[in-house]
Parts: structure tokens; C-alpha cells; sequence
């Protein structure tokens, strides 16, 4: 039986989609597979953690937007070892729920080595449409032109050594943006995207397997994209880093409009 490692982060408000992103992928995700749930949280508990020895809780601090994706590589290999005994790793984002049986044989990238999903927004266009970072400053530059698909951040995975070694290449990649000052416009979306340019050793399903939720298509819906919108505050979650931004430089001013005044 295949050991698959599931890589699930959800701190502050998103660990209300815990629940049904376990109950969904325990009853339709991969059926003859022996899963396991490695749920990165600040939660004090969550949902069958105390029932179900297969969900590994590991405590994670919450970061501020948009480190709280950005850095997901960077959390995942603090368990690289640990992650070693498996034979795939998945990483699924926390909005996510199954909706109908997915079976190894449509799911593993069988001979490939990695599995990527394409992004439903951007399915039929052309690479000149897609979203890639524009920017050469940053390592996940991708010139215009080049590129056959735009996938999904939000769902993806592979055999286990060629998964570590992604995340260990974009680890890497998001160090040296940092040092340099660059965000990459979609954060780890981009660098994923720009990781499989020229490469042909993934396997690529169809926008069913990361469908966001709301949206009419021609696919079955497999892995639901959930509206986060309807469960949590994300725009106040998300400004939440340039809000702190904004009241540190204010408090600098404040205090020096009052060395100012002393003076005066
Ligand atoms: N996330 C989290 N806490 C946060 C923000 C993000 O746990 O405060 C994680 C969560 O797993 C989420 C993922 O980061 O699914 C990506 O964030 P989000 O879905 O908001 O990004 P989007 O896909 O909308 O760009």
C-alpha cells in the first residue's frame, strides 16, 4: 500500500476548513493509499487529532500575509526527515474539500515524477495571458513567450524525492528574493509555475481537481476550491502585514513630531 504524506497548514482563521478537508479526502482522496495528515496550526486542537494517529498536528506560529503562503517550503522541510518514509507527498491548500472519489490511478503521477493542476482562469489561453511574475528581478521570472501551462498553487505534489527537491530549489529561490528585496507577484503560485518551465517530468490533470467554487466549467468537480470569502475575513487577514507596516512607520513619526515638540 502506497504511503502518501498530505501537507496542510492552516493557522488563525483558516482552521475552520480543517474538518471538512479531512473528512472529504478520508472518505474520497486516494481510497487504497494509507494517508497521512501533517497539519501545521496554532490551533490548540483540531478536529479527530485525539482519534485518528495519521493527523500529525505540528505547532506553527501564524505569519503575517503573504509569508503565511510564501514560506510554505520553508515550514515543510523543518519535517524533511521525517517526510522521507513516504512514497508521495501532497500539498493541498486548506480551502480545499474532495467531492467525489479520486483514485491513485487518475491522482500519482505514475511515470512521471510530479503533479501539477492546471488554473481553471486560465485554461484555453495563451502563456501571453497567463499571470506569470513578469518581473526579472525575481527568481520566478518567466519571459513572455515562454511557458505551456498556468497551474494551480493550491494543489500539487509528487514522489517524494522529487517533491523535496522542489521545495528545496524554491526554498532557495524565495531566500534570494527576500535578500534582494523581490515579492513574486502570486507568491509560491509563481515560483511553482516558473519551476516547471522546460521541464517534462510532471504529470498535469484538468482544472476539476482545483475548481474554484462558484465557477461554471466543462470539468467535473473534484477537489472544490471553497469560497473563503463565505467563512472568514480574508481582505482584513491579508492586509493585515501592511496594516502592522503602516502603524510601525506612523508610531516613527509620532515619535518624532514628540522629540520635535520637546524640543520646541
Ligand atoms: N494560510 C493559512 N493562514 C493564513 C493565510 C494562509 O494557513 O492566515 C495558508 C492556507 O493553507 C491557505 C494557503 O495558505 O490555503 C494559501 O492562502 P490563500 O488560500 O488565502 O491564498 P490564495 O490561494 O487565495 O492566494
Amino acid at each position: 500500500m502506497n504511503k502518501v504524506a498530505i501537507l496542510y497548514i492552516c493557522t488563525g482563521k483558516y482552521v475552520v476548513f480543517w474538518k471538512d478537508f479531512f473528512d472529504s479526502y478520508e472518505k474520497f482522496f486516494l481510497p487504497h493509499s494509507e494517508k497521512h495528515y501533517y497539519v501545521f496550526t496554532d490551533a490548540d486542537e483540531i478536529y479527530r487529532e485525539q482519534e485518528c494517529e495519521r493527523i500529525h498536528k505540528i505547532y506553527q506560529q501564524p505569519l503575517d500575509w503573504p509569508d503565511s503562503t510564501l514560506m510554505r517550503f520553508h515550514i515543510f522541510l523543518g519535517i524533511r526527515e521525517e517526510l522521507q518514509q513516504y512514497d508521495y507527498i501532497f500539498f493541498m491548500n486548506a480551502n480545499c474539500q474532495a467531492m467525489d472519489t479520486i483514485t491513485e490511478e487518475e491522482f500519482l503521477p505514475g511515470d512521471k515524477e510530479l503533479l501539477v493542476v492546471p488554473h481553471l482562469a486560465f485554461w484555453g489561453k495563451t502563456n501571453l495571458e497567463y499571470t506569470y511574475d513578469r518581473n526579472p528581478k525575481s527568481t520566478a521570472y518567466i519571459p513572455k513567450g515562454e511557458g505551456r501551462y498556468y497551474i494551480c498553487g493550491g494543489v500539487n505534489g509528487g514522489k517524494t524525492q522529487a517533491f523535496l527537491t522542489l521545495m528545496e530549489e524554491l526554498r532557495h529561490n524565495i531566500d534570494v528574493d527576500k535578500k534582494n528585496g523581490q515579492l513574486a507577484l502570486w507568491h509560491d503560485e509563481s515560483h511553482i509555475n516558473h519551476y516547471i518551465i522546460g521541464r517534462n517530468d510532471y504529470r498535469i490533470l484538468t482544472p476539476a481537481y482545483c475548481y474554484p467554487e462558484g465557477k461554471e466549467s466543462e470539468f467535473p468537480m473534484k477537489i472544490l476550491i471553497r469560497d473563503k470569502s463565505k467563512w472568514i475575513p480574508v481582505d482584513s487577514i491579508k492586509n493585515q502585514g501592511f496594516v502592522k507596516m503602516m502603524k510601525f512607520y506612523l508610531k516613527k513619526v509620532k515619535d518624532k513630531i514628540k522629540i520635535i515638540l520637546g524640543r520646541n
